[in-house]
């Protein structure tokens, strides 16, 4: 059975819906799109060592695609046994945002441009659906994705109330560009990405670019889970 149909037949048994021909690609930004999480791994652990926030820099993989204040609101529950303030959300993911910058624009991920060029050709409206709210990565799209991601197509952590894995970023995705979950295709690396396109009713495809075991994304709600964009970038040429 090729990717495809395996695709499509798993998306039926979980939804009980036909997927309809694409109105929307919904895309996450982070593992994704930009080579960002390493990057984002170290910054965050160094942002809790200056905070006297004990932190393993592996576990910020754990947390990919919620937005900062989750994250940190998490830390802080573990670390003090309360919820983060406002303030101290703002000065740390600010801190940590100053030190992600400073590493230096992130790589694109390979297959990533051949994936928003396949999107553009097609009837298809590509739309941005991240928990990030890094500035310094959301400038540079226009650059590396000319036309793909215009204001009004860009879902970050300042449009939701609940982020990822609650539906709602990419239902918002889905709001944006006039498409039912049945005619959207959703891409994330992220387990808790995965779980909210899945839950979205989204056609749903887990790219495993980090460190996760196989299987890991398909065990979160992925109707297929492929091992790079550039395997992507064949699917969205078949579906498209
Ligand atoms: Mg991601």
């Amino acid at each position: 059975m090729s990717n495809k149909e395996l695709l499509l037949q798993n998306y039926r048994k979980r939804t009980g819906n036909s997927f309809e021909k694409a109105k929307a690609v919904l895309f996450d930004m982070d593992g994704i799109l930009y080579d960002s999480m390493p990057g984002h791994c170290r910054a965050w652990k160094q942002m809790c060592d200056e905070n006297g926030i004990e932190a393993d820099a592996d576990e910020f993989f754990a947390y990919e695609g919620r937005t900062g204040a989750s994250t940190i609101n998490i830390l802080y529950l573990r670390q003090f046994g309360r919820e983060a303030t406002e303030d101290d959300i703002k000065r740390l993911y600010g801190r940590k945002s100053e030190l992600f910058k400073a590493m230096g624009l992130p790589a694109l991920i390979p297959g990533a441009q051949e994936c928003l060029r396949l999107v553009l050709d097609s009837e298809a409206l590509p739309c941005l659906v991240t928990g990030s709210g890094q500035l310094s990565i959301l400038e540079r799209l226009e650059k590396d994705f000319p036309g793909a991601f215009p204001s009004g197509r860009r879902i970050t952590a300042k449009d939701v109330v609940h982020g990822k894995p609650a539906p709602e970023p990419f239902l918002r995705g889905m709001e944006r560009t006039g498409a039912q979950p049945y005619q959207s295709i959703a891409i994330d690396n992220a387990p808790l990405g995965v779980e909210s396109a899945s839950r979205s009713g989204a056609l749903t495809i887990g790219v495993r670019t980090g460190p996760l075991p196989e299987g890991a994304l398909l065990a979160a709600g992925a109707d297929i889970e492929l091992k790079s964009m550039l395997e992507c970038a064949i699917l969205l040429a078949e579906l498209l």
